[in-house]
């Protein structure tokens, strides 16, 4: 083997610092970097935003030779490839939308080992002449982006990735990097065989997102709660998931109407549709995309900085993965759950139709953990992990709606008699809307006929709104002391153990909810959250403008967390700049002075509006 560099610690934190702008390293990054500089074969779980890419650009940089990266959609491929060059690292890509001629120019350049990577489809492997002349260049690295894909266990199964089982034989001098963000056990093992990785380095790395904080609110009126999440985050990037194409187009309207940005996404469009969309999502040309679960794969977006799911998730390896898609870049971002036991019976009409019986059961069995994630008082960022056979054994983690709320106690007894009263009274035939309106001395006419208005509990909790005793029945339901029968019309009963509570002296509890009205940030958040408002805007003007004479999406040019950085530190010195997280070399060259002059001049006015306002 030509090339034994083997891992030297010093040169890896310089060419961190001086090509990404990093002064340290994400965990499991240096571990992975240094087991491909020793040349062995490395195989990584890590999740969305962990800093993948790093691993493998980081070797292609300091090693002899082309690194060969393997990635399943062409469609990102230009903007890894723009992202590599504007860090200074010499990069190409081969896929079908190249022409012949452009190919053949590549191959050129490559034998003459003018690229640090080479981005290519996996089908390439699938051609014998491709191989041949692969053969011939000097490859330091093979990364396998998405590995996951060659797996028929997991849930995108391609079958060109299978091509690639040959790699390790037609290259035996060559480590192998596989890297997924979606892995069980049985996933895990499948790919490390299929693509024959020689005792490979296994990093499984924890599915935190530290930066994500995840809410659940119950949907109450959708249009003004969806509005109300984007008045905090105005012009900021962030999804909306909705599971109709009906409801995508519909809620889409609606925000253009209230003079958002707004564009739909779902697999109803047209191809170029759906990409014009997607392209201008990317570009920060639209702030907020409402999509059905057809929208994501293929999002490398850094800067996204909420998702709503505004109807209830299938699964919970759904909605992390769509969640996962805020917050690549570190900074803060939020995800809420609007969650209504309304919406479970239409995830149930879809698993009835379920031919295969097992299929059926699972999928039940699914829809039961995410209305537990939602409705259980459970911190949520433990129930997640814990899904994934993580253990948390943080006691706060001090970014869920649970564990930042004042987490009182409150005895909710009495309430729950009342309600529990009225279930029973009318031989529990009557569904959660009814039974609220008992309890709460609803007048109407289907109230009088059935005679419920004379019924001992009828307005018994009329000093309360309907809010609190839909929370009330929301605890009920969690605590498992009344439950739901029957799928069409869902009938409220009474449970074994809720029997204890009406008829015997049990006592219920119920976390006490404190009204969104003081939020109280935690410090890391707020501590991530300040920067300057206002300079912010004119920096993001300016990488809007410099994104769009390059043709390139925005956060290519600079992250979110490098503009935030900056309206944190004020850098106006090349030395100032060069300290900025996300700035390199490269970078400082190309935009540092612009961006300086920028703050230079945005302080000048701030100094001037200062004096102004101290003589005033
Ligand atoms: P993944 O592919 O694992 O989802 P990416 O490779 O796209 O994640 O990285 C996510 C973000 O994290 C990118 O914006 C990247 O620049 C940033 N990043 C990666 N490594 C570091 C690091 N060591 N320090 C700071 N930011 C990093
Ligand atoms: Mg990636």
């Amino acid at each position: 083997m030509g090339n034994k560099i083997t891992y030297d610690r010093e040169v890896a934190l310089d060419t961190l610092k001086e090509v990404f702008g990093f002064q340290s390293f994400r965990p499991n990054q240096e571990e992975i970097i240094s087991h491909l500089l020793n040349r062995q074969d490395v195989f990584a779980v890590m999740p969305t935003g962990g800093g993948k890419s790093l691993c493998y650009q980081l070797p292609a940089r300091l090693m002899n030779g082309t690194t060969v990266v393997i990635s399943p959609l062409i469609s990102l491929m230009k903007d890894q490839v723009d992202a590599a060059l504007e860090n200074g690292i010499s990069a190409a890509f081969i896929n079908s939308s190249l022409t012949p001629k452009e190919t053949s120019s590549i191959f050129r350049s490559l034998k003459s080992n003018a690229f640090d990577m080479l981005y290519i489809a996996p089908e390439r492997f699938a051609m014998p002449d491709f191989l041949k002349t692969l053969q011939t260049v000097p490859i330091s690295l093979f990364a396998i982006d998405e590995a996951h894909c060659i797996s028929e266990w997991g849930h995108d199964f391609r079958p060109d990735y299978l091509s690639l089982s040959h790699i390790t034989e037609s290259f035996p001098g060559v480590p192998v990097a596989a890297f997924t963000a979606t892995a069980t056990q049985k996933v895990q093992n499948d790919i490390i065989g299929k693509t024959r990785l020689r005792s490979p380095f296994t990093i499984r790395a924890s599915f935190n997102r530290h930066n994500l904080f995840y809410r659940v609110e119950n949907k109450r009126e959708l249009k003004t709660q969806v509005l109300n999440v984007l008045r905090k985050y105005p012009g900021e990037p962030g999804i909306i998931y909705r599971t109709s194409r009906d409801s995508v187009s519909a809620m889409a309207g609606m925000l253009q109407d209230n003079g958002i940005k707004a564009l739909p996404y779902h697999a109803g469009l047209t191809q170029e549709e759906r990409r014009t969309n997607q392209d201008a999502f990317n570009r920060d040309e639209v702030h907020v995309i409402v999509a059905t679960i057809a929208f994501g794969m293929g999002i490398d977006k850094s800067n996204v900085r909420f998702i709503i799911h505004a109807d209830l998730p299938k699964n919970i390896e759904g909605y992390y993965q769509e969640t996962g898609r805020s917050g690549r870049d570190g900074e803060p971002a939020e995800c809420i759950l609007f969650f209504s036991r309304g919406d479970i019976p239409k995830v149930r009409y879809f698993i009835d139709r379920t031919e295969d019986q097992r299929e059926q059961a699972v999928a039940k069995e699914k829809l039961y953990q995410v209305v537990k994630y939602a409705s259980h008082n459970v911190c949520r960022r433990r129930q997640l992990l814990e899904y994934f056979g993580e253990e948390y054994k943080v006691d706060n983690c001090k970014s869920c709606d649970i564990c930042t709320g004042n987490i009182e106690k409150v005895d909710v007894t009495i309430d729950a008699r009342k309600l529990m009263s009225a279930i029973s009274r009318t031989g529990q035939r009557f569904g959660i809307m009814h039974i609220i309106d008992i309890v709460t001395g609803g007048n109407t006419k289907r109230m009088r006929e059935l005679g419920h208005d004379k019924i001992k509990t009828y307005g018994a909790g009329r000093d309360r709104d309907k809010n609190h005793w839909r929370f009330i029945v929301d605890e009920l339901l969690a605590q498992e002391i009344i439950n739901q029968d029957g799928d069409r019309y869902p009938l409220l009963k009474i449970t074994e153990k809720g029997k204890e509570v009406l008829f015997g002296d049990e006592k219920v509890s119920a976390l006490k909810r404190e009204e969104p009205k003081k939020k109280s940030r935690t410090r890391q958040e707020s501590e991530l959250r300040d920067f300057d408002k206002a300079l912010f805007e004119k920096l993001r003007f300016l990488r809007k403008s410099l994104a769009d004479q390059q043709h390139v999406p925005p956060f290519i040019i600079f992250s979110d967390r490098t503009l935030h950085d900056m309206c944190r530190h004020y850098p106006v010195t090349q030395h100032e700049m060069a300290e900025i997280t996300g700035v390199g070399a490269a970078k400082l060259d190309r935009y540092g002075e612009e961006f300086m002059k920028e703050i230079r001049e945005y302080m000048k006015k701030q100094r001037v509006r200062g004096v102004q306002g101290s003589r005033a």
